[in-house]
This record gives structure tokens, sequence and C-alpha cells, in this order.
């Protein structure tokens, strides 16, 4: 599909929330469309994306002014419902006519979403992301979209800039949230057990890498020993480029779907309580391969190049 065909009719583009994903998202944008209207509150995430030819704008209202579809990737899903309806929030703009949502803010706040945007009669694409920060650069990110269809059909062919794939998982916006959230508390349990097994096997005096060559020609493969463990933590650069908070935040918001809907989850609840420790225990900042440190320290050993007992 050709950029022109990408955005059927739409005059205007717009993006707000240029961190770790939301910035190359939007670069894949300005490239596919040759226009976007972007805010951030963080002035210095404006600047790469208005180098690139972008719009830099001083409010979600003054996105929506310029834009008639309006994405949005921020990182704290209760800062939603004011970045649409506050003050200087999306609905005051005079052009928007869809938002889609990349973030991950889960399924009680898309419904709340889902309220106002209906009642503003403004289309909703519940469009939460998976493939991270090199995914998204790559143009490679899994979709899980819910949408009317109506909406789907004007807004879905926008997401070909950044997606390799896309799943559309229901019509109803939230439907793509819960499984987002369902899909990273897998993840984080991933992450988890990885992180245990290699300590034990690092302990027991195993080269890290070999074990994970191992599992990985084996069933215990996973996404984080095949691809968190060997490109981040055992180079010690801790560098995934999604933070530990926000996996906390999405193990969070999946347990307490769960808690809502009266499901029992024993494994997950283990998970929930190990990432609430990395959220307590770790910076803002710390990266999500970081909970690899959190079981160094108990085991008393160092996964990575270094491979030995640290006592
Ligand atoms: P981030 O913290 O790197 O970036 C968030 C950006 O939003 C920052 O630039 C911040 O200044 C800006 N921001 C915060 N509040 C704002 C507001 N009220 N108005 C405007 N801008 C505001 O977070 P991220 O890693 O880019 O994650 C964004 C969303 O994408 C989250 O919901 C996250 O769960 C989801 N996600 C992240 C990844 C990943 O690998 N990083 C992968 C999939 C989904």
């Amino acid at each position: 599909m050709s950029p022109a065909d990408a955005s059927p009719g739409f005059t205007g583009l717009g993006f707000i929330g240029l961190g770790a994903m939301g910035a190359p998202i939007a670069r894949r944008l300005l490239a596919a469309h040759g226009q976007l209207a972007v805010f951030d509150t963080r002035a210095e995430a404006m600047r790469p994306l208005t180098e690139a030819g972008a719009v830099a704008c001083g409010s979600p209202a003054e996105v929506a002014d310029a834009a008639e579809v309006v994405f949005v990737s921020l990182p704290d899903p209760e800062a939603m419902p004011a970045v649409l309806d506050g003050p200087d929030g999306l609905l005051r703009g005079r052009a928007i006519r869809h938002l889609v949502d990349v973030s991950t803010t889960g399924p009680a706040v898309a419904a709340r979403l889902r309220e106002i945007l209906d009642a503003a009669k403004v289309g909703y694409l519940d469009a939460p992301v998976s493939g991270g920060p090199t995914g998204a650069a790559e143009g490679r990110l899994t979709v899980m979209a819910a949408a009317r269809p109506e909406v789907f059909a004007e807004t879905g062919p926008l997401l070909e800039a950044f997606a390799g794939q896309v799943v559309l998982v229901g019509d109803e916006p939230g439907q793509g949230q819960l499984v987002k959230v369902l899909n990273n508390l897998m993840s984080a349990s991933a992450l988890a057990i990885t992180a245990e097994a290699l300590a034990l096997a690092v302990k027991a005096g195993l080269d890290p890498g070999r074990f994970l060559d191992a599992v990985n020609a084996g069933s215990g493969r996973n996404t984080a020993s095949a691809d968190k463990f060997p490109r981040c933590v055992l180079p010690r650069t801790f560098d995934y480029g999604f933070r530990g908070q926000l996996m906390t935040k999405d193990v969070t918001l999946a347990l307490s779907e769960a808690a809502r809907q009266q499901v029992p989850m024993m494994v997950g609840g283990t998970v929930g309580q190990l990432w609430t420790l990395v959220g307590a225990e770790q910076d803002a900042d710390a990266d999500c391969t970081e909970i690899a440190k959190l079981v160094e320290g108990w085991a008393g050993v160092t996964i990575g190049q270094a491979g030995a007992h640290d006592r």
C-alpha cells in the first residue's frame, strides 16, 4: 500500500507521548504520511520529531485541532481520561474524528475511554502493541486491535506504517487491552522464571550462553531466553527499552481484571508479587531485564559474561 492510500481522506495525523515506543512509531507515521502534529510534556522528546518535519503542539487540544486521527502512547493509564477530557484535552480540539490508543491502558480504563469517546462521537481504535522499541523502529510491531467495524475500516490501514502484523481480536474497544495485558503477564512470567533458572544454572557452574543455547533448542524456549537474556542480560547492557515499572503496571492490570472476572491466577499471583517487588526495589527508569539483578542478589551470582559466582 502506498503512503497516499494508507490515510484515506484524513487531512492530518497527530501523536501524543513520544517515549521509547511513541517516538519510533511517530517517526514511521511521519515518514509514511509526510505530516504529523506532536505533543509530549517533555520538550526534548519532541525535538527529534520536529527536526524530521513534525509540527510541535503545546497541548493535546492543539494536536486535536490539527489532526483528524490522533495516536496516543502514554505510560500512565490513569492519566488517559484527563488527556482526553481535561481542560486542554483532545476533545477540546475541533478536527479530531478518531483516537488510536497504542498504549497499554488495560480493560477498565478502556471502558471509561469508550464512554467518553462515544459521548463525544469520536471513533476509538484500541490498538496496544507488542514488539518493543526495536520492533517499532523496524515497522514490525504486532497490534492487538479492537474497534467497531466502521472505525477499523477507516483507521486500520494507518497501522501499516509501523505494524508487521495486525490481529483484530474483537469489535469492542478494550478487548485489545485484555489480550495485551495477558500477553504481558505471560512475557513477565517468562522473564521471571528465566532469571531464576539461569541463576541456578550459573551457581551450579554452567556457562549461561551455552545454557541458553540448549534451552532455546529445547522446549523451555521463550521470549526472555531467546531474546531479552542473550541481548540485554548476558552482555550486561540491560537496554531492552521497556521499563520494569511498565511491566509491573501491565501485570497489575491483568491481575485486577482476573479478580474482577473471578478467575483464579495462582501462577500469575506469584509473578505479580515478584514484579511488585521490582517496582518497589528498582528505579523508575530501570529496564525490565533488570529483574535479573534482583534474582542474582538473592542467589549470590552474576548471570552474564562474568558468568562466575560472586560469592
Ligand atoms: P516512556 O515512559 O518511554 O514514554 C512515555 C512518554 O509519554 C514520555 O515521553 C513522557 O514524557 C510522555 N508523557 C507522559 N505523560 C504525558 C502526558 N500527560 N501528555 C503528553 N505526554 C506525556 O514509555 P513507553 O515505553 O514509550 O511506553 C508507552 C506505552 O506503550 C505504555 O503504555 C507501555 O506499557 C506501552 N508499551 C511499551 C513497550 C516498550 O517496549 N517500551 C512495548 C509495548 C507497549
